[in-house]
């Protein structure tokens, strides 16, 4: 039986999948992901039935490197493939650049090309990269697969990607990208199952997670996005400021004093709801606090969170729908209130019992503009872009 791997190894976390490929189809056979690496890393895999199959622990061994856990996980995959066949491994990539968007087998050219693409996306794209060598040495014969964050919104507007510099530093590449694109390509693939002919319409997506942003989509195609650049822009995320003025970061180096790296490491790892509360970026630690600083930095995140979603609808001309999805998204019926009465003037109002219990559609039967909650599924789609690609591309997997 042949079977695919899909990984979307982050900065402090990785995320696997292995999925059997029965003709054209797939089937989800099992996954996880190993969390606080640097820390404390944890691994948990479930099977299909989302029972525990593994779990395991490197306590406080904050020295345990990305590629040692990434053997430990493929000796692990190893003993309980039977008679499986890994084909093929599904990378998630966050950044593709001007010139990539559609999955792609990697070779020495592509690494190439996308350590050239490092600066852009610093906290990711050298962690997606490394796995990729590290896959290359355990099993150089296996063809791996990029998938880009950015693809889903390559078509963007040539004004939807311009920043308003001077157009050298535009032609340099510094201009919006986008990313979260992969789950908003589930997105847009399920709003497609409900709603054939258009998709829903005029559409904000709102992935909130440890990472947040936001994607206005016509007929199921991204028009808009708040991360730009960098996946630093846009909303208020965990532990990334989102939207700055940039006078701010002209002020910390040059009235502060700090380093670039300084900043960098600020606005990525110490600001958002883990530098407002000065407690946590975990939403769910927020709500359980008394602190006030807890209750402000969750008042914040909503109010920036509404904040971009408004400046979203001009590109929209309007709005048919909202989805939630993510972490936050998918289980916080809280926060996706309290963004929706922030809305209301839109025409979107809640079912509140079933917004309670994270039903697929949440919005009340009256309200104008239809909420829905989607759970993401990157790791589907990567799988499905690694099968695409092995039936258009077979002889490079024979
Ligand atoms: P990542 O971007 O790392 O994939 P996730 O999508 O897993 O992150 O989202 C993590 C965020 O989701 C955290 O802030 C966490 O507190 C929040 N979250 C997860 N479950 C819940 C829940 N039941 N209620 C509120 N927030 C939740």
């Amino acid at each position: 039986m042949k079977a695919i791997v899909t990984l979307n190894a982050g900065s402090s976390s990785i995320k696997f999948a292995l999925y059997e490929l029965l003709g054209d189809n797939l089937r989800f056979d099992a996954g996880g992901k190993i969390e606080e690496i640097g820390t404390a890393p944890r691994l948990r895999a479930r099977n299909a039935e989302g029972d525990i199959i593994l779990e395991r622990d490197w306590l406080h061994d904050g020295g345990i490197s990305h590629e040692h856990l990434l053997e430990d996980l493929f000796a692990w995959a190893a003993t309980q493939l039977g008679d499986r066949e890994i084909v093929a491994i599904g990378h998630r990539i966050v950044h593709g650049g001007q010139n990539f968007a559609a999955p792609r087998l990697i070779d020495d050219a592509l690494l190439e090309a996308l350590d050239a693409l490092i600066p852009l996306a610093p906290l990711h794209q050298p962690h997606n990269l490394a796995a990729v060598r590290a896959l290359r040495a355990l099993a150089p014969d296996l063809p791996q697969i990029a998938c880009f964050d950015t693809a889903f919104h390559h078509d963007l507007s040539p004004l939807a990607t311009r920043l308003p510099l001077p157009r050298a530093f535009h032609d340099q590449g510094v201009r919006r990208y986008g990313f979260h694109g992969l789950s908003y390509e589930h997105i847009a693939g399920r709003l497609r199952e409900a709603d054939p002919g258009r998709a829903g319409g005029r559409v904000i997506a709102a992935h909130l997670g440890n990472g947040a942003s936001m994607c206005a989509m016509r007929e199921g195609k991204s028009v808009d996005t708040t991360m730009g650049f960098t996946a630093l822009d846009g909303l208020m995320m965990g532990t990334r400021s989102g939207a700055l003025d940039p006078g701010v970061v002209l002020h910390l180096q040059t009235q502060v004093g700090m380093s670039a790296q300084e900043v960098e490491a600020l606005l990525y790892k110490k600001s958002g709801l883990l530098g407002v509360s000065g407690l946590s970026s975990d939403m769910r630690t927020l709500h359980a606090s008394e602190a006030p600083e807890a209750a402000e930095a969750i008042d914040l995140f909503v109010r920036q969170a509404t904040r971009q979603a408004a400046a979203l609808i001009p590109a929209l001309g309007g709005l048919d729908g909202i989805v939630f999805t993510a972490g936050i998204g998918e289980n916080d019926p809280v926060i996706r209130a309290r963004i929706c009465e922030n809305l209301s003037w839109l025409g979107c109002g809640l079912d509140a019992e079933a917004n309670a219990r994270n039903a697929g559609v949440i919005s009340a039967e009256q309200s104008r503009v239809v909420v829905r909650v989607i759970p993401t599924d990157e790791e589907a789609v990567i799988a499905h872009h690694v099968v695409d690609l092995i039936k258009a591309e077979g002889s490079a997997f024979s």
